[in-house]
C-alpha cells in the first residue's frame, strides 16, 4: 500500500501563501517517518505497483496494518529544494519525485504572482541532473502551471506535450511518465489528453478517481497532525478526517490559512 504525500516548498523565504514548510519541521517529519520504519519509493517502483495492482493501490488504506512505503512528491520545483529538502532526504536514505514547471526551469516564479510577494527561483537543469544521478525523480507539473481543465483541447494538449518533450529530451524517457496536474485540476477530458500525450501516471487532488492511473490521489502536508505520522499516512478516523479537510481546503494546491496553525502544533508537539 503506497500513499502519496505532496509538499510544495521547503524552507527559504517566508511568503503569504501557505504551501511552505519550514526546514526544521520537514526534517523532523522525515526523521520520524524513517524511525517508524517508513521508506520512500522511487517513481519507477511506485509505477510498478500501480501496474500490478491498479490505481486503487495508491489510495490510503483503511485497514489496521499501517503501510510502510510511500511516494514523497514536491510540486513546482523550487530551487530551495536542493538546499533544504534533498540533502535531508539523502541523509535518511529517502528519495522523492519533484514535478517541474518546465517553462520555468532555472527561472523566477513569475507564474505564481498571487501567492508570493517576492520572486523565487526554480531548480535549474544542472541541479536537476545532479539529483537525478543521486536517485531522485523528476516529472511534469505542466509547461506553464496552467489549469488544464480551463483550457481548450489544443491548449491543454500543448501544455502536456511541451512539458513532456522538455523532460524526455533532457532526462530520458523515464521523466516523461508522470504528471502532477497544476492545482490538482483534472477531469476525464484532461486524463484522456494526458494519456494521448504519453503520460502513464497522473496525480490530482486528495480524492483521486479510484481505478484510473491518470487520476491518483495525493495528500498535502499542510494538514500535518501532532502525531509522528502525517494524516495522509494514518489509517484511523483522524486520517480520514484529515483527508476530508484537505479536500475542502484546496486539494494539494494553495490558498488556506491552515498552515500556520499546523506549524504551531507541530512545533508544540516536541517531537
Ligand atoms: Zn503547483
Amino acid at each position: 500500500m503506497a500513499p502519496v504525500l505532496c509538499y510544495h516548498r521547503i524552507g527559504g523565504a517566508l511568503e503569504l501563501g501557505v504551501t511552505r514548510v519550514g526546514r526544521s519541521v520537514f526534517e523532523r517529519q522525515m526523521r520520524a517517518l524513517a524511525i517508524a520504519g517508513w521508506r520512500t519509493l522511487p517513481l519507477r517502483g511506485f509505477a510498478q505497483r500501480i501496474d500490478t495492482v491498479g490505481a486503487r493501490h495508491a489510495v490510503p488504506p483503511r485497514h489496521a496494518d499501517p503501510p510502510q512505503e510511500f511516494l514523497l512528491t514536491f510540486d513546482d520545483g523550487y530551487a530551495s529544494l536542493a538546499e533544504h529538502a534533498y540533502p535531508v532526504l539523502a541523509d535518511l536514505g529517502f528519495t522523492a519525485t519533484t514535478f517541474l514547471i518546465t517553462d520555468y526551469i532555472g527561472q523566477a516564479n513569475t507564474w505564481d504572482v498571487r501567492y508570493t510577494w517576492r520572486r523565487l527561483r526554480h531548480l535549474d537543469w544542472p541541479a536537476i541532473e545532479r539529483w537525478t544521478e543521486r536517485g531522485f525523480d523528476f516529472a511534469s507539473h505542466g509547461a506553464a502551471h496552467r489549469r488544464l481543465t480551463w483550457l481548450d483541447d489544443a491548449a491543454a494538449a500543448d501544455e502536456l506535450a511541451r512539458s513532456r518533450e522538455a523532460l524526455v529530451g533532457r532526462l530520458g524517457a523515464v521523466a516523461g511518465h508522470a504528471i502532477a496536474y497544476p492545482f490538482g485540476a483534472v477531469d476525464k477530458r484532461v486524463e484522456r489528453l494526458a494519456a494521448a500525450a504519453g503520460y502513464g501516471l497522473g496525480f490530482g487532488g486528495v480524492r483521486g478517481d479510484s481505478g484510473s492511473p491518470l487520476h491518483l490521489p495525493r495528500v498535502p502536508v499542510y494538514m500535518w497532525d501532532v502525531g509522528a505520522t502525517p494524516l495522509g499516512l494514518r489509517t484511523d478516523a483522524l486520517g480520514a478526517a484529515g483527508r476530508f479537510v484537505a479536500h475542502v481546503a484546496n486539494r494539494c494546491a494553495v490558498g488556506t490559512s491552515i498552515m500556520r496553525g499546523v506549524g504551531y502544533r507541530v512545533s508544540g508537539a516536541g517531537g
